[in-house]
């Protein structure tokens, strides 16, 4: 009888603590998940053994994608590599990796792109996922974490404002932290759609605020300019704590509240109860915290929404004082980690910056090479993949973990630049829909048979234990570095693939700057200690709660940015009357490669669906379980009608995790945010038809019939992937 292990959850943020013995799954009591988990992580077990699973590289000859060997594998993806470069010079190589990633394997890909391939085109996952509340993080407070403070701090609040987020669905066990403020009529929604969380804060007797899609931050300005000319303000706090007020105001007093409701639907008496609400609470003394989620970042505006979030809670003096506070919520496995260990574009560990002289430096010495041959920083996510196949942009790529065809934006172009490229390296362990495109695909490791670390939405560094054995065939992506690395010259020892080694050297890579994990070591992990990033020293506590005293800005103040709406960037029209909304449902993660595989998840989510108001419905000549074309100016996704008389009459919700004709990614706008990367996936215009032809059942559509390039017959082909595990 194996013996259990105490690891956390593969999944999401929350990183819920578990016990896992053989391929049985049980909840650990930890200050996040309190001894309970969502039906993601009670059926994590399910892939380890699931006939899916790749155990044999595959690479593709004939246009099929064949098992081969490893050493065949791995021959033909470093001799693409050299080969990209040939032509193409360095950067004409990319790597993509993935906010699921453990932090030694984020570390390790920044430092292979960077030194092993010498590309500065390197970007993960996480770009669609906070990359805008990062910003403006970084703006503000001068530091990126997740949530300043512990998810538990929560539990003592009186009022919290979710702005654009859904944890009834996305994180299940959060809510525990979110009922002590639900149920006295403290929780507030603002969510175009009255989600599972909006609806708990209705029956709390709270808030939810259902404004039109595409407009949150002419909301959260109003919020800010109430407070102000409300007499919420704390005028202490802002002289004392903060800078740049006045200039932020000198653009926020255009928002005035009945402005703000011509635009965004809101009422002006609605406005005042959700800052009322706050600043009860505040001035009870019962603690009143602001979160941001994708909601109010996936905008062509979104740092600038995030930005005037944090100023509704700057003005109203919630920031860096306990019992109160702004964060925002991170959705992937390991998004804080892998997003400040080198595998984000410009970003090098620790938050050092490429572009800065003293950082190079330091990273280059413990790298062992000169800092003069690191690259600069590269493309973000939609620049690569906007580049892929062109001239003078990105013939070989390298994606580890992520699933892009499904879940990058305007996915149908992302599919065409991914069938033009030279080279597709795919890591991954099951054929997802990304690899399904490869010329290569190299398997992996799952999360149950390996160690390492990963860093939760709070900062806190957690160890992920091996529970059990791991099937012959899969590579841990350490390994497969290394051999990548020496195949193309570099000294093996450069490249270490034991995960403890790597967190190692992880620790020197980030002694002294923002992120610091240098007195964060295994055994300390493995004592139990609950340890927060920074923690610059072996005795060094650690940091649960940053702000306290100062903010991380050279003047320790926290900063207003003044910032302005652009709006979306497709507003509806004549030709496409409707806005869409992505988003995710309970029993699906992300793109769904996983979920859509464990029998339980895919049966309660059910097939692809497109919820709207019964009249929307009507109006297209349709009912509730009709099938229904969604069209957006980039494409059409095949749904079913999902009426729902709470849903605003100008939106349709989709979410997103569906692959082939159901991709809800066929329609989102591609459209950036400037300051970020960050995509449009929260608005674009459509319309609905009725279909020409009955589809095939949406849900179980793995191709993309949109393009006659050779690949499409191949991935409609059988392809002879190995079966079965051990
Ligand atoms: Fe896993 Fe997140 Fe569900 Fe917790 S909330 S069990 S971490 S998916």
């Amino acid at each position: 009888m194996p013996l259990p292990t105490h690891t956390h959850c593969p999944y999401c943020g929350l990183q819920c603590a578990m016990s896992v013995t053989g391929t049985s799954v049980t909840p650990v009591e930890f200050p996040t998940n309190r001894g309970r988990l969502c039906q993601k992580g009670w059926s994590s077990a399910d892939l380890l053994t699931h006939t899916d699973r790749l155990l044999q590289p595959l690479v593709r000859r004939d246009g099929q994608l064949r098992e081969t060997s490893w050493d065949d594998a791995l021959y033909r993806v470093a001799r693409g590599f050299r080969g990209a470069q040939a032509v193409g010079g360095r950067d004409a190589v990319g790597v993509f990796g993935a906010g699921a990633l453990t932090n030694e394997k984020a570390y390790l890909l920044g430092k292979f792109a960077r030194v092993a391939l010498g590309t500065a085109n390197i970007d993960y996952s996480g770009r669609f996922c906070m990359a805008a509340a990062s910003e403006a993080g970084l703006r503000s407070f001068g530091v990126d974490r997740g949530l300043p403070f512990p998810v538990a701090d929560l539990d003592d609040a009186g009022a919290v404002l979710v702005f654009g987020g859904n944890p009834a669905e996305t994180m299940p066990p959060f809510m525990q932290h979110l009922e002590p403020a639900a149920s006295c009529g403290g929780l507030i929604v603002v969510d175009p759609r009255q989600s599972a969380t909006a609806e708990r804060a209705l029956r709390g007797k709270g808030i939810h605020v259902a404004l039109t899609p595409g407009t949150d931050l002419p909301l959260a300005l109003a919020l800010t300019h109430l407070a102000v000319t409300e007499g919420f303000a704390d005028r202490a706090y802002i002289a004392e704590r903060t800078s740049g007020f006045d200039e932020f105001w000198a653009a926020a007093a255009r928002w005035w509240p009945e402005r703000a409701e011509q635009v965004t639907g809101v009422a002006v008496s609605q406005m005042y109860q959700v800052v009322q609400t706050l600043c009860a609470a505040r001035d009870r003394g019962a603690g009143a915290y602001v979160l941001t989620a994708r909601g109010a970042e996936q905008h062509r505006d979104g740092t600038d929404t995030v930005s005037a979030v944090i100023a509704l809670a700057l003005v109203l003096g919630l920031c860096g004082r306990p019992g109160s506070g702004y964060g925002c919520v991170t959705g992937q496995a390991n998004g804080q980690g892998g997003r400040e260990l080198g595998q984000k574009a410009g970003q090098l560990p620790g938050y050092r910056k490429i572009t800065d002289p003293a950082d190079r430096a330091h990273l280059g010495k413990v790298w062992g090479v000169d800092p003069g041959e690191l690259p600069g920083a590269g493309m973000s996510a939609c620049e690569m993949f906007a580049a892929l196949g062109r001239p003078g942009g990105i013939r070989a790529l390298m994606v580890c973990g992520s699933n892009i065809a499904v879940s990058a934006p305007d996915a149908s172009r992302v599919i065409e630049g991914l069938r033009s490229l030279d080279l597709l390296v795919v890591n991954d362990f099951v054929l997802s829909e990304t690899a399904q495109l490869a010329d290569v695909v190299l398997p992996v490791l799952q999360w149950a048979e390996e160690e390492g670390t990963l860093t939760s939405l709070e900062g806190r560094v957690l160890r992920r234990r091996r529970s059990v054995p791991a099937p012959p065939g899969p590579r841990s992506e350490l390994h497969i570095l290394q051999d990548l690395a020496v195949r193309l010259g570099q000294p093996a020892d450069r490249f270490p693939t034991s995960a403890p080694q790597v967190f190692e050297e992880l620790r020197a890579a980030t002694a002294g700057a923002a992120a610091d994990y240098s007195g964060i070591t295994y055994q300390r992990l493995d004592d139990g200690q609950a340890l927060y990033w920074p923690c610059p020293g072996a005795d060094h506590p650690g940091t649960p709660r940053l702000f306290l005293d100062r903010f991380a800005t050279a003047d320790g103040r926290a900063r207003f940015v003044p910032v302005e709406p652009r709006g979306p960037a497709e507003p509806a029209d004549s030709q496409f009357p409707l806005l869409a909304t992505t988003g995710r449902l309970l029993a699906q993660y992300q793109s769904g490669a996983q979920t859509r595989r464990v029998a339980a998840l895919a049966q309660a989510a059910g097939p692809m669906f497109a919820q709207m108001h019964p009249d929307v419905a009507a109006r297209a000549g349709l009912s509730d379980g009709d099938q229904v074309e969604v069209v957006s100016r980039r494409g059409r996704t095949a749904a079913i009608v999902r009426c729902d008389p709470t849903m605003r009459p100008d939106t349709v919700f989709l979410p997103f995790h569906f692959p082939g004709l159901a991709s809800a990614n066929r329609l989102t706008n591609a459209v950036l945010d400037p300051d970020s990367g960050m995509p449009e996936f929260k608005v674009c215009a459509i319309r609905l038809d009725k279909p020409t032809a009955a589809p095939d059942s949406p849900t179980h559509d793995h191709t993309d019939h949109t393009s006659g390039h050779h690949r499409l017959q191949e991935i409609s082909d059988p392809v002879q992937i190995p079966r079965g595990c051990p």
